[in-house]
């Protein structure tokens, strides 16, 4: 049946992802820093600006496809001694790296957790988290509209959405400037670093079909999300996307 046929599609596509990031786990985070010289950094933090976690008062935070921990531990930080951080994350390796980053960084504290899980379906009670984030995580889940879904049914009323994820540069010049750097610059990188250059290739192909601001806007609203909204980052390579659950 089709709707057989289209299963079998998704579950590739996972499988696919799942298989990427088994291979990179262990070069992920400087892989990301050789990458987008260093700006993953800026606009991590640009999320965490936005977030504002709260330092004296219990914040429950899920950071979904969390990966190695980089915005948790970001969260940890800025927050306060009742901010707690579930990290979720579909592959046991991404998450083996965040709990050894995790041990060294934060040691013995029991504020920050690391679930596998998928972002589709959440093993998490209904109204629960104050905040949800997920990070160059979106782009890779088959079913966007199921994750946005789960993202908010977890979170309570009052709740903040917010997503990192690449987009598309739309400032002249720049955008054939990116787009050299895509196609020509990250395979060859990956492959120098990693061994592998299509592991890169698919990153590359994957975030020229993200749809477009506007576009994944409308579609956080289609999700319940209000007062959704977006920001674009140097110069659209990257958009901050917020929504409320009001
Ligand atoms: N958020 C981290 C960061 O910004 O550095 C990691 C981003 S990494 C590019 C994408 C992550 O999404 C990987 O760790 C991958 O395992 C995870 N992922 C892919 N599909 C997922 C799914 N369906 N549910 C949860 N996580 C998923």
């Amino acid at each position: 049946t089709h709707f057989g046929f289209e299963t079998v599609k998704l579950a590739e596509k996972q499988a696919k992802v799942d298989d990427v990031f088994h291979k990179v786990a262990g070069r992920y985070d400087l892989m990301n820093d050789f990458m987008s010289v260093g700006l993953h950094r800026v606009w991590k933090d640009a999320l965490i600006s936005s977030l504002r976690p709260p330092r004296t008062r219990p914040f429950r935070h899920l950071d979904v496809a969390g990966g190695t921990g980089d915005v948790a531990f970001k969260i940890l930080e800025a927050g306060g001694l009742q901010t707690n951080v579930t990290v979720l994350d579909i592959n046991g390796e991404m998450l083996a790296v965040g709990r050894e980053r995790a041990a060294k960084r934060f040691p013995d504290d029991d504020r920050v957790s690391f679930v596998q899980g998928n972002a589709e379906e959440l093993a998490l009670p209904d109204d629960s988290f104050d905040a949800y984030t997920i990070a160059f995580g979106i782009r890779n889940v088959p079913r966007i509209d199921k994750a946005l879904a789960e993202a908010y049914r977890v979170l309570k009323r009052g709740g903040r959405f917010l997503c990192l994820e690449f987009s598309h540069v739309d400032v002249p010049l720049l955008d054939k400037v990116y787009e050299a750097y895509s196609f020509n610059v990250i395979p060859p990188m990956g492959r120098l670093v990693t061994g592998e250059a299509e592991p890169y290739q698919y990153l590359v192909e994957s975030i020229r079909k993200f749809p477009k601001p506007q576009v994944f806007a409308n579609m956080i609203e289609a999700a319940g999300f209000r007062r959704a909204s977006f920001t674009p980052m140097t110069g659209g390579v990257v958009a901050l996307h917020s929504g409320w659950k009001l």
